[in-house]
């Protein structure tokens, strides 16, 4: 579906405490116009954007409005693109990098991504990042100093692309930001003067997002039908885009200078020719610049877009305001057409391989292993970087190809050439010791005498074919001046937004292509043969520097061969070093598997003896509650026996007296009885 490039304008608070004696920006609502100091609003200069944000605004407020719907975007499939347009010191990469106490858009971007991706449980991603800079034309890595003026390539599977550039895997937010951290270090390696370089520079962070669903029956083979999403999220940070008048003097700050200008003013080309309409967007020149031809699906094409242009408030700075401004609004015209891109699993090799990780990970993750994770980052890590490696080597043994093809034609038409030469000489030999000139009034050379009768002699073709420089004309045609100093008091980037110019290609500063000097015409012909013979051996010295060349060049194809050779050796040795970390991780695994089944029976055998030990606890609190219980009646019964015992002395005792008293009544009584007896004696026949 087409949708307008979201814009915005932020105007940050003032810098310097310049008193404002003419003009002023006023910002309501959307709008943003120039008033004059008593208020009044100038009329024409008046602009309204998606959004316009006032000094007292938060990065929070711009990421919230203007730039989370491109991230979140991202994380869908669709490509996304935030770029930061202004003039040197009007706070790019404050809104980009933010301050500790405010976190700029790519902070929050990078956080939004890793908190959202958590959120989505039925998806599985995988993040890579890469951070480059594009200084004088040049594009370098900002993840590996050693990455230098690195090419863009354009192929089905990856688009347009930077080969080579560095590009890590990461996991979460925190890796980020340290990754961005270590660029940043590396981007001011060796700079005296690091304002001067990123007011000069363009910067690209760059975050691939990948995803695919997770198959929700688990199934052990991936099936080549299953799509991956992949998405491209662009964050720009723009050089300065003050106009070169006033960049300054000359030399190396010049030299920049016509660079960022070239990115830019072809940046401004790009939106002032998409920004007509569908009609007029016939040729866009992206291919201009390494910029727009980085950035070119998210400039018309396939991808959410949002801009902000940052405004200096200063009265100083109004005319490059109103510059950006109008920037900002062609920029609003632009509709892109984004759509989520999907690409089969099996489309390229690194994905099969980073599915064979997914696919080991997935295994694993009951494990909740920290460590095999870190594992297998370090090992997509070290295979991703494998890969770009071999893909930087083939591009360069490419290009060597390309070269020594070139090469190899050219000894072929010197050679011809000599040919041709030498049987020139041999017929103006001929001719001369003939000493006649035939003639002949078809031939258009006819006028220069015999020995230009020959048609092979066009047909070698190049060397004698004048030919004029790209440039040499360029200057009748274009507005553009050759030279960049001379448009000091010009506004060439008004003119460039007007659409005067057409062709950039006056901007390149290549020096005009040798020319082949044409054979003088009045020569006379008695100096030719000489001429001829001398310019033979000019050739064939020249063959033989070439013969010396092409054999250079041969050793080091051969080299490039061998050193290709050794690269698709270590690959296997990677593979296999790949294969036996599968093996270990399917051991692993299994080994896992089984100690956990060994976990589980101990765990039962465990739950079973705690039952029974509760149990047993149990039934010994009712058997020590009855224990206490018969305690506590022997100790009753003990008392009891013992109270006995002591009431049972104590009759004993009072029986032994009372049998002692008994015994004495008894003896009293005896004595008695007898006493009695002797008194009274009974006669013995009455018993
Ligand atoms: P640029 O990248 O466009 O050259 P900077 O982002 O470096 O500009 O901003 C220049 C100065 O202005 C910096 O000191 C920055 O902290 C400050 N600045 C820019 N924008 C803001 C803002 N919105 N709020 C507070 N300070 C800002
Ligand atoms: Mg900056």
């Amino acid at each position: 579906m087409a949708e307008k490039i979201c814009v915005a304008v932020r105007l940050r608070p003032p810098i310097s405490q310049e008193t404002c004696s003419g003009t002023f920006w006023r910002v309501e609502d959307n709008r943003i116009s120039l008033h004059k100091l008593h208020g009044t609003p100038i009329s024409g200069i008046s602009y309204a954007f998606d959004y316009v944000f006032d000094e007292t605004c938060s990065n929070g407020k711009v990421y919230e409005l203007l730039t989370k719907d491109v991230i979140h975007a991202a994380v869908d499939g669709f490509n996304g693109t935030a770029f930061a347009y202004g003039q040197t010191s009007s706070g790019k990469t404050f809104t980009m990098n933010g301050s500790p106490n405010d976190p700029g858009i790519i902070h929050q971007a990078v956080n939004d991504v890793f908190q959202k991706i958590q959120m989505i449980s039925d998806r599985e991603f995988l993040i890579r990042v890469s951070y480059m800079e594009i200084y004088n034309e040049e594009i370098n890595d900002l993840f590996a100093v050693q990455n230098q003026k690195l090419q863009i390539h354009e192929s089905l599977e990856r688009g347009i692309f930077v080969a080579g550039l560095r590009e890590e895997i990461v996991n979460n937010a925190e890796q980020v930001i340290k990754l961005l951290e270590s660029g940043e270090v590396n981007r001011h390696f060796g700079e005296t003067n690091m304002n001067a370089r990123s007011s000069r520079s363009h910067t690209i962070f760059r975050m691939v997002i990948e995803s695919k669903g997770i198959d929700s029956r688990q199934s052990a083979d991936y099936s080549s039908s299953d799509a991956i999403r992949v998405s491209v999220l662009n964050l720009v940070d723009l050089a300065g885009s003050e106009r070169i008048a006033k960049t300054g003097a000359g030399g190396v700050r010049l030299k920049e200078g016509k660079y960022i200008n070239k990115s830019l003013m072809v940046l401004g080309n790009v939106i002032n020719k998409l920004s007509n309409g569908a009609k007029q967007r016939a040729h866009i020149p992206y291919r201009d610049s390494k910029l727009t031809r980085i950035l070119q699906t998210a400039l018309g094409g396939n991808a959410k877009t949002s801009i902000i242009c940052t405004l200096a408030p200063e009265e100083v700075h109004v005319e490059e305001t109103k510059g950006t401004l109008l920037f900002a609004s062609r920029a609003k015209r632009i509709t892109n057409c984004a759509q989520v891109n999907e690409i089969m699993t099996d489309a390229a090799l690194l994905k099969r391989q980073q599915l064979e990780i997914e696919e080991l990970r997935r295994k694993l993750q009951g494990s909740r292993s920290e460590v095999l994770e870190q594992e297998i980052l370090n090992l997509r890590n070290d295979m991703l970087k494998y890969e770009l490696e071999r893909e930087k080597l083939e591009m360069e043994l490419e290009e060597e190809r390309r070269s020594h093809k070139d090469r190899e034609q050219r000894i072929r038409d010197q050679q011809l050439k000599i040919e041709n030469l030498s049987s020139l000489v041999s017929d103006g030999d001929r001719s001369s010791s003939q000493d006649s000139r035939k003639e002949s009034p078809k031939d258009e050379c006819n006028d220069r005498g015999d020995y230009f009768k020959t048609p092979c002699f066009k047909a070698a073709g190049n060397g004698f074919v004048a030919m004029r420089s790209n440039n040499s004309q360029l200057q009748d045609f274009s507005p553009l001046p050759d030279s960049f100093s001379n448009v000091a008091d010009e506004d060439t980037w008004f003119k460039m937004n007007k659409g005067y110019i057409a062709d950039l290609d006056s901007l390149q500063m290549s020096s005009a292509r040798k020319v082949q000097s044409f054979p003088p015409q009045d020569i006379a012909p008695e100096c030719s043969n000489d001429i001829y013979k001398e310019e033979l051996q000019n050739l064939k010295r020249q063959i033989e520097l070439a013969i010396q060349e092409k054999n250079k060049l041969e050793r080091k194809h051969e080299q490039d061969i061998e050193l290709n050779g050794r690269l698709m050796g270590e690959r296997s040795e990677l593979k296999q070093e790949l294969e036996a970390c599968k093996n270990m991780l399917e051991a692993s695994e299994e080994r896992y598997g089984s100690l956990e089944r060994k976990f589980q029976v101990l765990k039962e055998e465990r739950d079973s003896l705690q039952k029974s030990v509760s149990e047993s606890s149990q039934k010994l609190v009712v058997v020590t509650n009855q224990k206490e219980n018969i305690m506590k009646d022997l100790n009753s019964e003990v008392q009891r026996r013992k109270d006995l015992e002591a009431e049972i002395k104590q009759f004993s005792v009072s029986f032994a007296s009372r049998q002692r008293s008994l015994a004495s009544i008894h003896g009293e009584f005896k004595s008695k009885i007898e006493k009695l007896r002797a008194e009274n004696p009974v006669p013995l026949h009455k018993y």
